[in-house]
C-alpha cells in the first residue's frame, strides 16, 4: 500500500508546479484515493491547510524523516475538483504523460487576468430613421446591413460579440454602419453572457416517432438510474439536434447539468442559437477563441451554477459541473477529438470516463459513426439507436461518380471534369451557388516532377516543400526556403511544378474557367487570420461569391440553403496517406461533403472526381450506404488486427542527437523483444522501430515503433514499463518518450 501522497495546496497556475508530499499514516491508508482532500500541517508555522491528493506512491522524493504526516481527510461532500484530479489520474494512466500535464488540461485554472471590458453595439438613430435605412438597404440587397439594422431596431445595445457570431456580421459591416453613424460602439466593465441579446422563445417542436423513441429510451433508462453510452446514428437533418435538446431539458429538469461537445469547426451560429433559444441565460459556450481567462468566467459561472449547459469543443468536457447528467457527443468521428498534444486523450473515452464519476449518461451522435463507435455498439457495449432518413423527407442529392483516369486520357488535363464544368456552368445561370471540395489537410501544394515523380523534401524536416507565389519551395515546419528548380534535379525534366491541387491552383483555374463567375477560397491560408473564417462563410451565405472553394473546413455544419452543387475535387487526396483510418476519413469526408448539397427548398447534386472509383469507400460513399461500408471496413481492420479489432499503442522516441534517439530506441525495442522470446507479452506483435513520416522536426530526430495487441491494459502496462525504464536512465534525461494510443494521424 502506498505510504506517501504527492499534495497540492491551492490550484492555479503557478501552484500546479508544486506539489508536496507527504507521509499517509496507516489509519488513513484504505481510505485515501486520488482527489481525496487532505487537511494537512503547512509551512514553516505548519498551519492547518487543506489539499488535493493528486498522486500515491511508496517512494519519497526526498528525505523521509522530513516529510509531514497528513492529519485527515476532508468528510462530507467531495468537491467537483476532486473528480476532476481523480478523471485526470485516470487520463494520465490510460495516455501516459506526467500528472502535472493532466491536471493542467482538466482543472480551470485561475489566473490572474486583466478585467475584460464588454462591448455593446447600440443604434444611434430613431426608430423612423431606421426604418427609412432598412428600406434602402434592401432596397440595394444590403443583406447583411439589413439584419443588423433590425436586430438592433428590436433590442439596442447587444453585445459585440453576440452581433459578430450569433447574427453572423462582419466587422467590416459594423465598421461601415458605424461611419454611417447609425450605430455606437461602447464599452462596458460588466460580465455577461456572451449572448444577452438573443430572444429566448421556448416553443419546443413536436419529435417524430423515431426521435421520441430514441428519447424515451435514454430518458427511461436515466430515470431508472441506469447510466450507459448510447450511439445515435442518423443522417444529417434525421433530427439529432433536437433529440439533444429535449435529453437536456428533461436533465435539467431533473436538477442536473449537461456537457454538449461540437468540433469547433461546426460550432455555428444555427446550432448554437437552437440551445440558446431554449435554456436562454442558462447555457454557455467555450471556443478556443476565447483568453484563459474568458474561459475560465465560463467554468466560473458553471462551478456556481449559473448555467446548466456547457456547449464546446474538447476542453468543453471539464466544465465543473457538480451534478452532471449527461454528456453529448455530436460528431463523435470527428478526429478533433483526439488531443494531439499531452495527454494525447480522445474525448469520447475520457467523457466516458467522467460520466461513470459523475453517474451521467453519454450520448454520441454522428451520420458517419467512427469504425470505433459502431463496433462497440455491436459488442453491447454502446446502445444503438438509430434515426431513419432526414426530416420533412428531403431526398438526399443524386450522386455522380467520374473517373479521372478517362478524363486524361480523353484529353482533359484540367482537375475539372467535363461532368463537374457543365453543371457549374448551369448553377451560375440559374444563380446558384457551387462549393469546390479539396479533400486534404490544409496547407498549400506540393511540387513534383511530371515526369518522374520526384518531390523535393526540407533537409530539416523530410516533408514535401510547398511552392509559394514568390517563387520559393517552402518547408511548412520549419520555414525552410529554397528556389523552385527549373529542371528536376533527379531526371533533368521540365515538367516539374506545383501539384495541380492546391487551393490557391484550383482558385485560379476556376477563374480561368469561368471568368465571370465570383470565387472565394477558404483554406489554412485565407484563415490564418483572425476573423478570417467568420468573414469567408458570411460573405458566402450572403451570396456574395457564387463558388467557394476550400478544404475539409467548408464541408462542416454550415446551411448554405442556395448551394445545389458541390464537387469533391480529387477525393483519393485523402485515401492513400499512409494510416490505417484512411478509407475511414475519406468516407467520411465525402458523405459529408455531399451532404451540403440540396440543403434549401432546390434539390441538390454531388460530383465525385476520382482515380479509384472500384474501391469499396468510392462506391459506398456515393450510394451513402454507411452499414455496408462499416461491413467492408471492419473484416479489414480485423485482418490486420487494427483498432478497433484489437489496439494500437505508438512509442515516439526523441531527441536533438540522433545517436541518443538511436540508442534509447534500441534499448526500448530490445528490452520487448527480449521478453516476447522469453514468452513474455503473449499476443503482442510490434512494427519497428523506424523512422516515422516526419522524421526530422526542427532538428529534433524522432523515432517511432508501433505495438499491436488484444487488449489496451495489456498496452497501457507495457508503457508504464517503458516508461519506468527510460526514467531510471540519467542518459536519457534529454530523450522524449512518448506514446499515443490507438493513434489517429499520430507523431
Ligand atoms: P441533425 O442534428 O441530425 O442534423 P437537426 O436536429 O438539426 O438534425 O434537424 C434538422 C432540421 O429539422 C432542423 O432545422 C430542425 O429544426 C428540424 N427538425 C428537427 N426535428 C424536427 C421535428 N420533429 N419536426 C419538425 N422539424 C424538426
Ligand atoms: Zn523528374
Ligand atoms: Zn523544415
Amino acid at each position: 500500500m502506498p505510504e506517501y501522497a504527492n499534495i497540492i495546496i491551492d490550484i492555479s497556475h503557478e501552484k500546479l508546479d508544486k506539489i508536496f508530499q507527504y507521509r499517509i499514516p496507516e489509519r488513513l491508508r484504505p481510505d485515501i484515493k486520488v482527489g481525496a482532500r487532505a487537511v494537512i500541517p503547512f509551512g514553516l508555522s505548519n498551519r492547518e491547510a487543506t489539499g488535493y491528493v493528486v498522486g500515491l506512491t511508496g517512494e519519497a522524493s526526498y528525505d523521509p524523516e522530513k516529510i509531514k504526516e497528513i492529519k485527515g481527510i476532508v468528510p462530507g461532500s467531495i468537491p467537483i475538483e476532486s473528480q476532476l484530479i481523480a478523471l485526470a489520474d485516470w487520463m494520465r494512466e490510460n495516455y501516459g504523460g506526467t500528472m502535472n500535464h493532466a491536471l493542467k488540461a482538466v482543472l480551470p485554472i485561475k489566473q490572474k487576468t486583466a478585467e475584460k471590458k464588454q462591448r455593446l453595439v447600440s443604434l444611434s438613430i430613431s426608430q423612423e430613421e431606421a426604418e427609412e435605412q432598412l428600406a434602402l438597404f434592401e432596397k440595394r440587397h444590403h443583406t447583411a446591413r439589413a439584419r443588423l439594422l433590425l436586430a438592433l431596431m428590436q433590442e439596442s445595445p447587444i453585445p459585440y460579440e453576440a452581433v459578430v457570431v450569433k447574427l453572423n456580421i462582419s466587422v467590416a459591416v459594423i465598421r461601415a454602419m458605424k461611419k454611417m453613424g447609425i450605430l455606437g460602439i461602447e464599452e462596458k466593465r460588466l460580465y455577461r453572457s456572451p449572448f444577452g441579446a438573443i430572444r429566448q422563445d421556448g416553443k419546443p417542436i413536436t419529435l417524430n416517432e423515431g426521435q421520441q423513441k430514441a428519447v424515451d429510451t435514454i430518458w427511461q433508462e436515466w430515470e431508472q438510474g441506469r447510466r450507459r453510452t448510447y450511439l445515435l446514428h442518423g443522417v444529417t437533418g434525421s433530427g439529432k439536434t433536437a433529440v439533444y435538446i429535449a435529453l437536456i431539458e428533461r436533465v435539467v429538469k431533473a436538477g442536473s447539468q449537461a456537457i454538449v461537445l461540437i468540433p469547433e469547426i461546426a460550432l455555428t451560429y444555427q446550432t448554437v442559437v437552437r440551445f440558446y433559444q431554449r435554456f436562454g441565460d442558462r447555457v454557455s459556450i467555450l471556443n478556443s477563441k476565447m483568453s484563459q481567462g474568458e474561459r475560465y468566467d465560463q467554468f466560473e459561472r458553471a462551478r456556481q451554477g449559473d448555467v446548466d449547459v456547457m456547449i464546446g469543443p474538447r476542453s468543453a468536457l471539464f466544465t465543473p459541473f457538480s451534478n452532471l447528467g449527461i454528456i453529448i457527443i455530436d460528431e463523435e468521428h470527428e478526429a478533433s477529438y483526439k488531443s494531439e498534444t499531452l495527454p494525447r486523450y480522445h474525448a469520447r473515452e475520457t467523457a466516458i470516463a467522467r460520466a461513470g464519476m459523475a453517474g451521467a449518461s453519454v450520448v454520441l451522435g454522428s451520420a458517419t459513426p467512427s469504425i470505433d463507435s459502431y463496433y462497440k455498439a455491436g459488442q453491447g457495449e454502446y446502445a444503438l439507436l438509430e434515426l431513419e432518413g432526414r426530416i420533412e423527407e428531403k431526398p438526399l442529392p443524386a450522386c455522380h461518380m467520374v473517373d479521372l483516369r478517362k478524363e486524361l486520357k480523353q484529353g482533359n488535363r484540367s482537375i475539372l471534369s467535363e461532368r463537374l464544368q457543365g453543371l457549374m456552368e448551369q448553377r451560375l445561370r440559374d444563380r446558384q451557388q457551387v462549393m469546390l471540395f479539396l479533400n486534404r489537410r490544409g496547407l498549400a501544394s506540393f511540387i513534383t516532377c511530371r515526369s518522374c515523380g520526384f518531390v523535393p523534401k526540407c533537409p530539416h524536416c523530410d516533408v514535401s516543400l510547398s511552392q509559394h507565389n514568390n517563387g520559393k519551395a517552402v518547408c511548412h515546419y520549419c520555414g525552410y526556403e529554397e528556389p523552385i528548380p527549373r529542371v528536376c534535379p533527379s531526371c533533368g525534366s521540365e515538367y516539374i511544378s506545383g501539384f495541380k491541387a492546391g487551393t490557391q491552383k484550383i482558385e485560379e483555374i476556376v477563374k480561368a474557367r469561368f471568368p465571370k463567375a465570383r470565387v472565394l477560397r477558404m483554406d489554412f491560408d485565407t484563415t490564418r487570420k483572425k476573423d478570417g473564417y467568420e468573414k469567408i462563410l458570411t460573405a458566402f451565405s450572403n451570396q456574395e461569391a457564387d463558388i467557394l472553394i476550400g478544404t475539409q473546413m467548408i464541408v462542416k455544419g454550415h446551411d448554405f440553403p442556395n448551394v445545389t452543387l458541390v464537387g469533391v475535387l480529387a477525393a483519393d487526396l485523402s485515401l492513400h496517406v499512409s494510416d490505417y483510418r484512411a478509407a475511414e476519413r475519406t468516407f467520411q469526408l465525402v458523405t459529408q461533403a455531399a451532404g451540403r448539397a440540396g440543403r434549401g427548398g432546390l434539390p441538390g447534386e454531388v460530383v465525385i472526381q476520382t482515380y479509384s472509383p472500384e474501391h469499396y469507400c468510392m462506391k459506398l460513399a456515393k450510394s451513402q450506404d454507411y452499414k455496408k461500408f462499416y461491413e467492408m471496413e471492419v473484416a479489414y481492420r480485423s485482418l490486420m488486427h487494427y483498432p478497433p479489432c484489437g489496439h494500437m499503442m505508438v512509442m515516439l522516441v526523441a531527441s536533438e542527437d540522433e545517436m541518443t534517439a538511436s540508442l534509447c530506441m534500441e534499448l526500448l525495442a530490445g528490452k520487448i523483444r527480449q521478453a516476447m522470446e522469453g514468452g513474455k507479452l503473449q499476443g503482442l506483435s510490434v512494427v519497428g522501430p523506424a523512422s516515422p513520416p516526419v522524421a526530422k522536426i526542427k532538428d529534433i530526430y524522432r523515432k517511432v515503433m508501433y505495438f499491436k495487441h488484444g487488449s489496451y491494459q495489456e498496452l497501457v502496462g507495457i508503457k508504464d514499463v517503458l516508461e519506468q525504464f527510460v526514467g531510471r536512465h540519467r542518459e536519457f534525461v534529454r530523450v522524449t518518450v512518448q506514446f499515443d494510443f490507438d493513434p489517429m494521424g499520430g507523431f
